[in-house]
């Protein structure tokens, strides 16, 4: 805990920022949220997922005196976060109903004895008369009230206990108070304020935009599955995601399918054992690339930063729901995309489960509404960004340029005259049949169902060869979706006209829909967490050298460093520790840990991919036959634009395969190889980090590796 005055707070937490989290500046509003908490003030923080609230009150926690208490509702997580925080060398802690007496006695010594900078407690367990009396004798520096709108009674994550938190306010009406949330909507705002006594609490609202989230939603094709193999395999292979479906058996059947083409694919559903479920989430918390394959009830309080994609397969009820859904993916601000498939079926499906609904006629119209706004968003042609925030109050003056629309803007046709045939042909054939029978007749199929009912004498009978079945089917889709036809409740499939569809097919309206899209026509790219030159064996050599740290301490991969500061890595290649440390995510007690094992599986493997991909031994040729030209390493890394590590990199086959001497690649008098070479044979392992040490670092460990080739060349 630092102690300082109030004029200094902003150095304080700017210094704090860098030295123990390793990032350069604050963002967006941090850096105002913080320094009013850390003055004592109190704070109602809307931010969306990944925004970076967790800083605003960390950081006041470090800054100002005393245990920073953190309200969080989500038990599982805790432990997470304070093996995250305890990774940066702070000293946090939790309290909660999964811990032994003992242990939980440990960490109430702690706090009295004011030896913790951060306390995670439950709110049911903050309540106790017993823990609030012990607090009101600790030295505390704020309470921290994490996802607040669980107050809100209306909102779809409500706490109980959460209401009876407006008592930190009378209790302890000195220690300020920092709410945080990322879904609440101006009412669930004013109920936050209201139930937690927040009226003087300072707002800042950050908005609810994910501008690093793609969204995409394409239509299923009758192979919806094959679809989301080929976005995964072309876009997303060996990373994490969650693919949502709406049925247990349909988990089940996705989940194996993917395993079948070599993915780790998990289910997660209700009707799976709870220990089954815990072991899933588990391997998808701490292993790299792991996909769950779930129903919505997965995903509540899932902290995983590099969630690369999340794809459904299912079309959501709410746009909330797929907000929150799609919000799961790429916390860590990288590139991720929110993925879906959805077809006739979906919407036929949801319709009637709506019809069917027992709720109460506002309830009913209320659901109407929301799914409503979701299709709408489907069969949207504009900018998908700009009409989810709309929802939601937010606005983007601009189409945003990261979802499909903005990208490859859909062609759009008259469908009036098409829609109008659909239309008269349900009409024609009394409004008791589906979408089949109904392409059918319209394409004047000859069967014994149709010529039954006399449905091969009507006008609509073949009347409609211009489209395909398919198209039919897209056709169809498209006006249940735009409420011009109502799909029947008993669960048949019937649809049947309503009063939308009349101006239509009075030609008083003309109707405008978007083409549907042929496949494979999706924008197509590679979201690799870095840009650049690519560098993939160094990537994943960096990711390999992760997992294993995370496995010896049994923590997940993210918590060492997050796939951010890995490719930040890649790209800038440090060559120092000193370098090392400058790459944003990297803290002093990370460096400690870390920084030199980092290093070394960097300097083992620089260069770019690039290079080998014209052949390894081509491009070191090159670099090894100008040296013999006569040239020095500095000017043959200038004259090919590459770093001198590479360059040495390249000499170093040279040494190796015995066409270079090391006397042609370094510049040292023979007592000081002596001396290097010495280094290594003491060397227990062999390593390059291990002489670097033992000689102090008086080399560099591009000339280290120079010497230890010559040396097992020879
Ligand atoms: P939230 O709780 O709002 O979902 P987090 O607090 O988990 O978001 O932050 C999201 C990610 O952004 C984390 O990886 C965090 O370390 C990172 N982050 C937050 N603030 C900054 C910053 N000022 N500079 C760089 N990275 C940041
Ligand atoms: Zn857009």
């Amino acid at each position: 805990m630092l102690h300082t005055d109030t004029s200094n707070t902003e150095a304080a937490a700017l210094h704090i920022l860098q030295t123990i989290y390793g990032y350069d500046a604050f963002r967006n509003q941090q850096a105002d949220i913080v320094n009013h908490v850390s003055n004592g003030g109190d704070a109602l923080v809307l931010m969306p997922t990944g925004g970076g609230k967790s800083l605003c009150f960390q950081i006041p926690a470090l800054v100002r005196s005393g245990t920073a208490i953190v309200v969080s509702p989500l038990i599982a997580l805790m432990q997470d976060q304070v093996m995250a925080l305890r990774q940066n060398g702070i000293k946090a802690a939790f309290l909660n109903s999964s811990q032994s007496a003992m242990e939980a006695n440990g960490v109430e010594t702690a706090l009295m004895d004011g030896d913790l900078d951060m306390l995670y407690v439950a709110p049911e367990r903050l309540m106790m008369p017993r823990m609030l009396d012990l607090l009101s004798r600790a030295p505390l520096a704020l309470f921290a009230i994490d996802e607040a709108h669980c107050v809100s009674q209306w909102g779809h994550d409500f706490r109980p206990e959460y209401i009876k938190l407006s008592i930190l306010h009378e209790r302890f009406p000195d220690i300020p108070r920092i709410a945080l949330t990322a879904t609440a909507d101006g009412p669930t705002q004013r109920e936050i304020i209201e139930r937690l006594s927040l009226h003087e609490a300072r707002v800042f609202n950050d908005g609810f935009d994910r501008p690093n989230i793609r969204y995409r939603i394409s239509e299923n094709q009758g192979n919806a599955r094959e679809q989301l193999l080929r976005f995964i395999l072309n876009e997303h292979e060996g990373e994490a995601g969650i693919v949502y479906c709406l049925s247990r058996k349909r988990v089940d059947e996705i989940a194996q399918w993917l395993s079948s083409k070599g993915m780790t694919a998990l289910p997660y559903h209700a009707g799976l054992g709870n220990e089954v479920r815990q072991q899933h989430q588990e391997r998808f918390l701490r292993e790299d690339g792991v996909i769950i394959v779930a129903t919505i009830a997965f995903g509540m309080g899932i902290d995983k930063p590099d969630v690369r994609f999340v794809a459904h397969l299912n079309l959501p009820k709410s746009i909330e729901a797929y907000y929150q859904e799609t919000g799961r993916a790429g916390r860590d601000g990288l590139p991720a995309d929110a993925w879906m498939a959805y077809g006739l079926q979906d919407v036929i499906t949801l319709r009637q489960m709506q019809g069917n609904s027992s709720a109460e006629e506002g309830r009913k119209r209320l659901e109407q509404h929301k799914l409503d706004a979701m299709l709408g968003l489907c069969e949207l042609t504009t900018c998908r960004r700009q009409a989810l925030l709309r929802y939601f109050d937010d606005n983007l003056d601009q189409p945003c340029g990261n979802c499909d629309n903005c990208l490859t803007p859909p062609e759009t046709w008259d469908a009036t005259l098409a829609a109008q045939k659909a239309l008269s042909c349900v009409y024609r054939t009394g409004q008791r049949f589906g979408v089949s029978y109904l392409v059918d007749v319209l394409l004047g199929k000859e069967h014994e169902r149709i010529s039954q009912f006399g449905h091969d004498k009507i006008s609509t009978y073949g009347i409609g060869t211009e489209l395909n079945a398919t198209e039919w089917r897209t056709l169809y889709r498209q006006i249940i979706a735009r409420g011009l036809l109502k799909v029947d409740v008993e669960g048949y499939g019937s649809v049947q006209l309503t009063d939308t569809a009349r101006p239509i097919l009075k030609g008083e309206e003309q109707l405008t829909l978007r083409k549907m899209v042929k496949a494979t026509k999706n924008p197509s790219r590679k979201t690799r967490a870095f840009s650049g030159a690519a560098n993939n064996t160094l990537w994943d050599a960096l990711r390999e050298h992760r997992k294993a740290l995370a496995t010896e301490q049994s923590i997940p991969a993210y918590m060492i460093f997050h796939d951010a500061t890995l490719a930040e890595m890649t790209e800038r290649q440090p060559q120092t520790l000193e370098q090392l440390g400058r790459i944003s995510g990297i803290g002093e007690r990370k460096l400690d840990a870390y920084g030199q094992g980092f290093l070394d599986v960097i300097l083992a493997n620089a260069g770019t991919d690039n290079e080998q991909n014209d052949g390894i031994n081509d491009t070191a040729a090159n670099s090894i036959s100008l040296l013999k030209q006569g040239n020095t390493v500095e000017d043959i890394a200038t004259q090919r634009k590459l770093s001198l590590n590479t360059i040495y990199n390249h000499l170093c086959q040279g040494i190796a395969n015995s066409e270079l001497s090391l006397n042609d690649v370094i510049d040292l008098d023979e007592a000081q190889i002596k001396e290097i070479q010495f280094a290594f044979e003491l060397s227990e392992d062999g390593k390059l980090k291990t002489v670097f040490e033992s000689l102090d670092g008086e080399y560099d460990y591009t000339i280290l590796k120079c010497v230890k080739t010559s040396l097992s060349s020879s």
